[in-house]
């Protein structure tokens, strides 16, 4: 479970005291696939970065799994951050890899031997409806193709909490649709823990469970996504 008390981030390269987020209390059931929206600007970003370390609170305290982890040192935390996976917007593929080399390298980032990469690499890109791929480079995949590799990257460690950061919002609608369809798949198959920051209202209706709306560093309504109708 990850949970957020009285979280406060406030970024010190700016002149004004600015809080990107301000005093966001949350909590995220394990299994669940839980929607934070809200416009650009509002903090999702932060609190993704928060939840794997990548960004420190400037006060209160993020849980996961009951562990507090700004306590941690860098070792410690390495073994958490090995239970989280990353999907990008911009899909963040080595241009100069194949898909291949583009997975292997996470896989090389926990310590899986070389001998069980072909294996394994094999099998995700089947997960995500790509193993005619697997020697393409990045320019020539589309870009929903480029996202099932982003998608397959994260899924190859097995991770617990898969966050994802605005990961439809440079697909055509086709192809956003059809990635949202594989993460529900996978969602079912593989029961882990899905986060997913948006600006898009109906990428959380087609997805998400439950929803926290997010304004100006604040949560400000959080419910069933089937209630956030009743709300706005
Ligand atoms: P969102 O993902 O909802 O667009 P962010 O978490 O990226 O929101 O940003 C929240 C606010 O914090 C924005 O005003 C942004 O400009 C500011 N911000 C984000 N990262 C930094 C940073 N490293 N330094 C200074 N300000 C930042
Ligand atoms: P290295 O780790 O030797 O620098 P690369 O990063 O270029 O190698 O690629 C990682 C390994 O995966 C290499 O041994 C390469 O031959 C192998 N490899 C790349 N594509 C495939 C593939 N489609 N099937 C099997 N092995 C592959």
């Amino acid at each position: 479970m990850i949970e957020f008390q009285q979280i406060t981030k406030r970024y010190d390269q700016r002149k004004e005291p600015f809080f990107a987020l301000n005093q966001v209390s949350l909590s995220i059931p394990d299994g669940s696939i839980t929607g934070i929206l809200g416009q650009s600007g509002a903090g999702k970003s932060t609190l993704l970065r928060l939840i794997n370390g990548l960004v420190r609170p400037t006060s209160g305290k993020v849980l996961i799994d009951g562990q507090e982890i700004q306590q941690l040192k860098d070792a410690q935390l390495r073994p958490i951050r090995h239970q989280m996976s990353m999907i990008f917007q911009h899909f963040n593929l080595f241009a100069t890899k194949t898909v291949y080399q583009n997975i292997a390298i996470a896989l090389q980032a926990v310590g899986v031997p070389k001998d069980q990469h072909q294996k394994r690499i094999t099998k995700v890109l089947n997960e995500v409806g790509l193993p005619h791929k697997i020697d393409s480079y990045p320019s020539q995949l589309s870009g929903g193709e480029k996202q099932r590799v982003g998608i397959a990257r994260a899924l190859i460690t097995e991770p617990k909490y898969l966050l994802c950061d605005e990961i439809t919002s440079a697909l055509d609608p086709k192809s956003a649709k059809e990635i949202l369809e594989l993460l529900r798949r996978i969602h079912q198959e593989r029961k882990l823990t899905i986060v997913f920051i948006t600006h898009q209202i109906e990428a959380v209706m087609a997805l998400c469970q439950e929803v926290i709306l997010m304004e100006e560093g604040a949560v400000i309504h959080r419910s069933s996504t089937l209630d956030l109708f009743l709300h706005i």
